[in-house]
């Protein structure tokens, strides 16, 4: 029976550090969330990231904006907050509505306030192992890792899923811990047999049950960072959880693993910005 790593306990603690941290501060870090349109799950993101701002002490300003707002008008905020002295780290909620054009929004945040790790220049750092704003979800497993003594270095550690924001970075921060890093993705024709190699296997797919406790390596530890909904409705992840929790020697559940340590990595960067800027 494995452990579970609770990412939720754990996300608690970060962000008590992070708001005694804060105090000691000369000023109080803020961020701004921007959010277009009416995507009921952006929404639903937007208000848990004002709540971990209010739970850190930090300004918290929100900008929901109309469906109908141009990529023009959102650069031209953009461009305002990041002149703004009193914000230190600034969110542009995806998805965006069709017709403005992500990347540009996303380039136009300066990289000392993306706090989310999005901007090239972020992913770039990362990548050359400078420093600089490291994505959150990748982040947070990381941090995960670290505080139940899972050390990455001399394992074999395959990463399911390939995006900007989860997979590649997740890749990367095990590479840099000297983990041998596999990445599967929905063209690798062997997936099982490959998670099969994993002492680390991390899911970040978007597919519920696509990880089997076939698939798992008795011993492995396994994050799954997904929040899919099943038929029933209910929130899970990529993993079969039930029976690969019998195989696994660590496991992170769905919900209470990833997703709250993603929230605390973002309360995280944003005092890491401000501190730098007080700096
Ligand atoms: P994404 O951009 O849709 O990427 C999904 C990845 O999975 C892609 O690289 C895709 O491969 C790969 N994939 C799809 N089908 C596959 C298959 N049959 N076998 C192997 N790989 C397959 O998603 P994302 O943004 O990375 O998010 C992944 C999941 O994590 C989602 O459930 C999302 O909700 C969740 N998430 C959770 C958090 C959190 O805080 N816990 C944060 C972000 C995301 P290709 O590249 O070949 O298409």
């Amino acid at each position: 029976m494995a452990i579970i790593l609770d990412g939720k306990a754990l996300a608690k603690k970060c962000k008590e550090t992070v708001k005694k941290e804060a105090e000691s501060l000369k000023r109080t870090p803020g961020l701004a969330v921007i959010i277009v349109g009416n995507n009921p799950a952006s929404r639903v993101y937007v208000n848990s990231k004002r709540k971990d701002c209010e739970e850190c002490g930090f300004l918290s300003e929100e900008y929901a904006l109309p469906e109908e707002t141009t990529e023009a008008e959102l650069i031209a905020l953009i461009h305002e907050l990041n002149a703004r002295e009193d914000i230190d780290g600034i969110l542009c909620q995806l998805p965006l509505p069709k017709g403005i054009n992500e990347e540009a929004v996303l380039m136009a945040i300066d990289p000392e306030k993306d706090v989310d790790g999005f901007h090239p220049m972020n992913m770039g750092a990362l990548l050359i192992g400078k420093d600089g704003f490291l994505p959150c979800t990748p982040y947070g497993v990381m941090e995960i890792l670290d505080e139940y003594g899972i050390d990455p270095k001399g394992k074999q550690c395959v990463v399911v899923g390939r995006s900007n924001i989860v997979g590649k970075p997740m890749a990367i921060l095990l590479l840099q811990r000297h983990g041998t890093v596999t990445i599967c993705h929905s063209r690798t024709p062997n997936l099982a047999e490959i998670c099969r190699t994993a002492d680390i296997l991390v899911a970040a797919v978007g597919k519920v049950n696509i990880v089997t406790a076939d698939m798992i390596k008795p011993g492995a530890v396994v994050i799954d960072v997904a929040m899919n909904h099943n038929d029933a409705g209910k929130l899970c992840g990529d993993v079969d959880y039930e029976a690969a929790k019998e195989v696994a020697s660590a496991i992170t559940p769905v919900p209470g693993g990833v997703g709250p340590m993603t929230r605390a990595m973002l309360m995280k960067n944003t005092l890491l910005s401000a501190r730098k800027r007080q700096d």
